[in-house]
């Protein structure tokens, strides 16, 4: 199957997981993510429909930024960021998903500070404790809003997380089930500079199960544009 197949199908299985939460297809971000996928088949996506691009290597987004100027799209970070890098994607980017440290939030707040503007970003939380070695822990989050409530120059517009990979999806629900609770508890006790109205949740292989839990960004690459070479 070719990416416009890919994409319908895509589609239409987030419409069916969005009614199965009540909500409707609009509701639900797509970022299709774009590693390692070259310049003509994301241009394919874009004139398919696709607004929002994902990227997890900073030298990779800016080189593809720079090549698809002439298209209207979202950058998205998904990957674990460095903060020496923050710099080179402030002007690019549009929400960085994997806000772990507190350390890295205040390089993003100085660098937006610079560029004059207030940049969204997601806290990236480890739900599991294992898998990924990025993420904070749960536990963190509190003392991690309390942290950064006076970085005016960042926006902090929700969570998200890797699930572990596992060929069995049923066994990532608790995980999403976990952090849509931890979102809807932040959410009743406010933070300054804190709103929850993103969750970042599911790829290609766990998206369904993530909406019916409640994501409202899904980030997938596979699933559009097949299967990863190395
Ligand atoms: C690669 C990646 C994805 C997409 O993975 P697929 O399984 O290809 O859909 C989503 N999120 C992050 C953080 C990734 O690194």
């Amino acid at each position: 199957m070719g990416i416009r197949d890919n994409l319908e199908l895509v589609n239409k299985r987030i419409e069916e997981a969005a009614a199965v939460s009540g909500r409707k297809r609009e509701e639900i971000k797509l970022v299709a993510v774009t590693k390692t996928v070259d310049i003509g088949s994301i241009r394919e996506a874009v004139g398919l429909g696709i607004t929002s691009v994902g990227e997890n290597r900073v030298q990779e987004m800016m080189d593809k930024h720079e090549n698809l100027k002439d298209c209207e799209l979202e950058w998205h970070m998904i990957g674990h960021l460095q903060r020496n890098k923050v710099k080179y994607i402030i002007d690019k980017v549009s929400l960085i998903h994997s806000v772990d440290t507190t350390a890295l939030a205040r390089e993003i707040n100085k660098r937006a500070e610079k560029s004059k503007k207030r940049l969204d970003i997601l806290l990236q939380i480890n739900v599991s404790g294992e898998e990924s070695k990025f993420g904070m822990d749960p536990g963190k989050v509190r003392d991690f809003l309390q942290q950064t409530e006076s970085l005016k120059n960042i926006h902090i517009r929700g969570l998200m997380t890797i699930a572990p990979f596992t060929d069995n999806t049923e066994e990532v629900r608790p995980v999403f089930a976990r952090l849509k609770e931890i979102f809807e508890s932040l959410k009743t006790n406010g933070y300054e500079g804190a709103d929850m109205d993103y969750l970042s949740m599911g790829m290609t292989g766990d998206f369904e199960v993530a909406i019916e839990e409640g994501a409202n960004i899904v980030r997938i690459g596979t699933g559009i544009f097949g299967a990863r070479g190395q």
